[in-house]
């Protein structure tokens, strides 16, 4: 692959009104042409010339990767919602009917997965902070309004009600005067995520205003500022080329300077995202502002199932100078029939991917899962007493008395997320159902306790192991 002077180097995106345009759009037979009008009445889309006429390849439509990744396709609804809104869409045009059932059809698939909407936001004075989530204890996330939106859009993503106008399901702000009174008043956080959509959708000078009230005296509890972005694959040119990606590189730079941890959380899906010049030149210009990259992103069907893509996107990263750090278990939310995969083939793909790898690449954790009660990772599948099971631990918790401490589930070949696991050896409970006195009802499922003061348990034998109680003979 190489930079060619066909190679966009001005962003210009397309959406489902304007992708007929797109000279690639001829190339589809009718059939993909119609599920991407039919579908993404529902979910969003949009792509950009750079994913059109880089990445993608359309020899290979519509198995492409990131043709799957970018393009709504009519598996993502049952088939009697697509017939239905097939109708209204393309012969009715009734256009109030559409707007009920695609709102129906939404609703339905859990636009806000693991509490986001009702179990994270912060409250001063009892009123929610708009556009804050404060999940873990050392860490808040933050949701800048102008950065709400993405240089395309993933056909997966959980954070969709973002961009297709449901108002209520939106958290967003406008500045970050409250989000530094909050932190000022939260000496105990550490760590602020700018997140979105894509905050790296502004401009240097919209992002300075974020960024640069972080770095005051009195904030100086705060050491990482980390930037979760998709823009290295999706438009690299924001690092390399863009008429302020110089101007980027200072901001940057400042953050360095004021002895902050610069972290850009890079979201990647796709060894062919990173095979590219004008992408490699963008981790390299990146990491040479004294900023980390880290590499993180979910595992999805249809799209990267296959080891050697995470192993080459790993290994590359690394030899550019960024660090593997998650592969994300794909989340209850939006079209997930179509995109999960069972935790146990997600586990081996993890596996196969990571014995692959030198040690360098050996920092990355998963498959995990970012569910309601913390970030929990399979560790292995394991056989005790003749039980198999899953091994698993929190990587992050609501509890951080949790943190790190094993505990297995009842081995399901089926089993696609957190909720659809049984704790092993004869429980009906996990050690953090039984800490928060009991099940609540999690968005989309049963389980998942939150526990504000962390109390101890009483189960005589919780099944968080204890040292020698497990022998893992598989991983
Ligand atoms: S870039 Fe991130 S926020 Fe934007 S659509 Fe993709 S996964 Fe969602």
């Amino acid at each position: 692959m190489t930079t060619t002077e066909s190679t966009p180097t001005k962003f210009k995106p397309y959406s489902r009104q304007t992708i007929v345009a797109a000279r690639q759009w001829q190339w589809l037979t009718p059939e993909l042409q119609e599920a991407v009008q039919v579908v993404s009445h529902v979910l969003p889309f949009r792509t950009n010339a750079y994913v059109m006429e880089e990445l993608i390849d359309w020899d290979k439509v519509p198995d492409d990767p990131i043709y799957r990744l970018t393009f709504p396709h009519r598996d993502m609804l049952p088939p009697h919602e697509y017939e239905q809104l097939r109708d209204l869409v393309l012969d009715k045009k009734d256009e109030a009917e559409i707007s009920r059932l695609v709102h129906r059809i939404r609703m339905r698939m859990n636009p806000h997965p693991a509490g986001q909407m009702t179990h994270n936001v912060p409250r001063v004075n009892d009123a929610p902070l708009r556009g804050l989530q404060h999940k873990y204890k050392e860490t808040v996330l933050f949701f800048p309004s102008a950065g709400q939106t993405c240089h395309a859009y993933c056909s997966f993503c959980f954070r969709w009600p973002q961009f297709v106008g449901m108002e209520d399901m939106k958290f967003d702000a406008r500045e970050s005067s409250e989000l530094v009174s909050y932190l000022k008043s939260h000496p105990d956080v550490t760590d602020v995520l700018l997140t979105g959509g894509d905050p790296m959708i502004m401009n240097t000078r919209s992002l300075a205003e974020f960024l640069e009230p972080l770095l005051a005296p009195e904030l100086g509890h705060i050491q990482n500022i980390r930037i979760g972005t998709k823009s290295v694959a999706y438009w690299p040119q924001r690092f390399v080329s863009d008429k302020d990606s110089d101007d980027l590189m200072r901001l940057f730079e400042k953050v360095v300077r004021s002895g902050r941890n610069l972290a850009i959380m890079g979201h990647y899906n796709h060894a062919v995202e990173l095979r590219h010049p004008v992408a490699q030149q963008a981790v390299k210009r990146i990491v040479g502002t004294g900023a980390t990259l880290r590499m993180q992103g979910p595992l999805i069907r249809h799209i990267n199932e296959d080891p050697k893509s995470w192993a080459e996107l790993w290994t590359t990263g690394v030899r550019l100078g960024a660090i593997p750090y998650y592969m994300f278990v794909e989340r209850d939310t939006g079209p997930r029939e179509y995109f999960s995969l069972p935790l146990a083939r997600a586990h081996e793909i993890f596996q196969e991917a990571y014995s692959m790898v030198s040690g360098l690449s050996r920092t990355v954790r998963g498959p995990s899962m970012s569910a309601f009660p913390g970030k929990v990772v399979i560790d292995g599948v394991v056989t005790i007493n003749g039980e198999k099971l899953f091994a698993l631990q929190f990587l992050q918790a609501r509890n951080p008395e949790w943190v790190r401490r094993p505990f297995f589930a009842r081995y399901d070949p089926d089993a696609t997320w957190l909720d659809h696991l049984k704790p092993a050896f004869g429980r009906d409970r996990f050690f953090f159902e039984l800490e928060s006195g009991g099940p609540l009802l999690g968005p989309g499922g049963r389980v998942i306790p939150l526990v504000p003061g962390g109390q101890r348990g009483n189960d005589p034998q919780p099944d968080a192991a204890r040292p020698g109680a497990a022998r893992p003979d598989a991983a």
